[in-house]
């Protein structure tokens, strides 16, 4: 490595010496090198700083126990205030333009969600996804509320989802009404199933929320759904209003710090400025006036601003990957089962076939998928900061999102059905020993779970993805980005075979809705799937052409590249046998023994990489994975100091 490199990277601690330096010695290349190409150096010494500093705070010591569910909402709570104190989002932040901002805060997210996911899902929720939406939908009139969230002086949270409606937010039943004698809007709730409901923040501390509701004017006419700012607690003595009915959901299946919630509204008023006026406003007299004429369309509008929490969960899906696979590798250099001789020495689990194929892939998808989520978050951030720009940027925004749009509903879905996969099967990668709470593959995959369904249900988003891409085919394909990704046989053939059968089903009497549900096993859902993969692929390839990439990491971001290029093919085999690409026995062969031959080659550079992509120990948080390699001291302190652990029983 260069001088040059070795000074700025200076600010990464090198790993320990231990058991694990003989594999490490086996690389031809600086593991330092290597992130540089998975990862943004600014970034990186953003996060490093944050670890740093929390490390040291009691309030985010790693706890051996789980504490009761009322214990940890409170301690997020106290760690979201200790957060703003230690000025971690420096004032200068705010004055940022939107893209370095964006990219800061993004990047502390990051950090705060390898330590602590429902910390940095309950800022997200109540900074970040409230300040987005006031953004895409508010307008000066609501500055205050927008830095009243930044100050923390109020807790907010974003109320879509009712009992009844999730995924299908057009028919959301909740109203408001437009009284213009007290220029007042009435919300109301009609029934149980239109609560709001699953709302983070709601439960036990949010003091405003953003509020999906049916606009009503005085002449009985409705003009779809619009967000408004509703008043739901004191923020000083955290009392419910009047006409509030509000209460947490209960215990989770992970991510209990934060306080998922439900709430009804019984004719509540609140001022007409509350409504989100940026797409459509109603006169002090009650007439209705907007910019567009389609309501759907006003809602798309407000709903494209929430693209940025669905990169933002790619971001997190990409490190808790990272994460297990780390602990896999690292686990499985040191593990030790069986022999070429019953009664001579054995070797590492690491060297078999079989452990490689299962563990190999996941790791080449953890250094693809990082360098893809960012070139994608960039894509994106720049198509919202032009539309910020402009003075008619919502229109702007609403057409030129389109493709944006279906990439992040594509890749939101792959990369955190990747990172569910890989996480299960790290899991039982590391045995036993993977089961305990300390080796935190379990926190990894309870606090993971949710990303499947908020956010838009993994399949329901790929539905929306597969829709745009058979718009694409049947319009002409018009998106250069497309025309690239078209280029893969496989995309193209999985679209011209979806085209022919929704046609043909409709010629046999099946209506459009019906016909484009049928086809989603097998083809809609596996096309927005590979979209998203060629995508990842594709960039990840630029990112290792780049100028200033070391010579030295270059073969392994070869065989990284391969790996998982492999690994999506076969995942796809029966699809390139379907539609005639191969036939016989020998592309299925050169597939699999191409893998299995990386597999083995990736295998004396594996604990390298994965070092590339490992959190320092404070945060992979795994007594199994430690960088000093000492499985079994680890292991042996952990036992003997759980508390109560050589205790009688009582
Ligand atoms: C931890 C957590 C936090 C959340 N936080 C918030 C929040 O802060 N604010 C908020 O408003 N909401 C929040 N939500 C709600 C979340 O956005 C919804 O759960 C999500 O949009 C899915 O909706 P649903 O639960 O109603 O599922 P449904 O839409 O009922 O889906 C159920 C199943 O049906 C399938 N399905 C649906 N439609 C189709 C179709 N057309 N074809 C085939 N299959 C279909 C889906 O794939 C899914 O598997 C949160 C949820 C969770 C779990």
């Amino acid at each position: 490595m260069s001088e040059s490199h070795t000074r700025e990277l200076s600010f990464i601690p090198d790993w320990p010496p231990g058991p694990l330096d003989s594999h490490r010695k086996q690389s031809a290349f600086d593991w330092k090198q290597l992130k540089l190409v998975l990862e943004d150096i600014n970034s990186l010494r953003l996060k490093y700083k944050v670890w740093k500093l929390l490390e040291s705070e009691p309030l985010f010591a790693k706890s051996k126990t789980t504490p009761s569910v009322d214990e940890q909402k409170k301690i997020a709570a106290q760690q979201m205030m200790l957060i703003a104190k230690l000025d971690i989002v420096p004032p200068e932040v705010y004055a940022m333009g939107y893209l370095p901002r964006y990219r800061f805060l993004m990047s502390v997210n990051e950090a705060l969600h390898a330590i602590c996911p429902s910390l940095s899902v309950k800022i997200a929720v109540g900074v970040g996804l409230f300040q987005n939406a006031l953004r895409a939908m508010g307008t000066e009139q609501h500055s205050w509320f927008y830095n009243a969230a930044w100050s923390r002086e109020i807790v907010t949270c974003l109320a879509i989802t009712e009992v009844a409606h999730g995924s299908n937010t057009k028919r959301i039943r909740t109203t408001a009404t437009y009284d213009p004698q007290n220029q007042e809007f009435i919300i109301n709730t009609p029934d149980f199933e239109a609560a709001k409901c699953w709302i983070g923040n709601l439960g036990k501390t949010a003091t405003t929320a953003i509020v999906f509701a049916n606009l009503f004017t005085p002449d009985g006419q409705g003009h779809g759904l619009h967000g408004f700012l509703v008043p739901i607690r004191n923020p000083l003595t955290l009392q419910t209003y009047p006409g509030v009915l509000v209460g947490d959901m209960g215990e989770k299946i992970g991510l209990n710090a934060i306080d998922n919630g439900f709430v009804m509204f019984t004719q509540y008023r609140i001022p007409r400025e509350n409504l989100l006026n940026r797409t459509g406003g109603v006169t002090p007299e009650g007439d209705y006036v907007s910019v567009f004429s389609e309501p759907s369309k006003i809602l798309g509008a407000a709903l494209e601003g929430f693209s940025a929490g669905r990169l933002g969960i790619m971001q997190e899906a990409t490190n808790t990957l990272a994460h297990s696979v780390v602990i896999a590798v690292r686990y499985a250099a040191i593990r030790k089962q069986f022999g070429p001789d019953k009664n001579g020495p054995e070797q590492p689990i690491i060297e078999y076939q079989l452990h490689q194929w299962r563990i190999f892939p996941y790791l080449a998808a953890a250094c693809v998928l990082k360098t893809s989520v960012y070139s994608l978050t960039d894509l994106y951030l720049k198509i919202i900061e032009k539309s910020q720009a402009n003075s008619n940027g919502i229109d702007l925004l609403s057409q030129s999102v389109g493709e944006i749009h279906a990439l992040v509903s594509a890749s939101k879905p792959m990369y955190t059905w990747t990172a569910r996969d890989a996480i299960q099967e790290a899991r039982e990668a590391c045995g036993g020993h993977g089961y305990l709470k300390a080796a935190n593959l379990g926190e990894l995959r309870n606090n993971h779970d949710a990303c499947l369904t908020y956010e838009g249900d993994n399949n329901v988003l790929g539905q929306q993805a597969s829709n745009w891409l058979l718009r694409q085919w049947t319009e002409g394909v018009q998106s250069p980005l497309v025309i690239n990704h078209c280029l893969e046989w496989l995309m193209c053939w999985l679209m011209r075979s979806i085209v022919e059968d929704v046609s043909l089903a409709k010629q046999k009497g099946a209506c459009s809705f019906e016909a484009k549900n049928n086809t989603q096993v097998y083809k809609a859902r596996d096309l927005a799937f590979i979209y998203s993969e060629f995508y990842a692929i594709s960039s990840f390839r630029l990112s290792c052409l780049k100028s200033d990439v070391a010579a030295s990491v270059k073969p392994v971001l070869e065989q990284i590249h391969r790996i998982y290029g492999f690994w999506v093919i076969d995942r796809h085999m029966v699809a390139f046998y379907q539609g005639s690409f191969a036939s016989g026995a020998s592309f299925a062969e050169t597939i699999r023994s191409n893998l299995l031959s990386s597999c083995q080659t990736l295998k004396s550079d594996a604990v390298t990489v994965a070092d590339s992509l490992a959190p320092p120990d404070y945060v992979l948080n795994s007594v199994i994975a430690k960088s000093d390699g000492l499985l079994y001291q680890n292991l042996q302190n952990e036992f003997m100091t759980n508390p109560g652990a050589l205790e009688r029983a009582t």
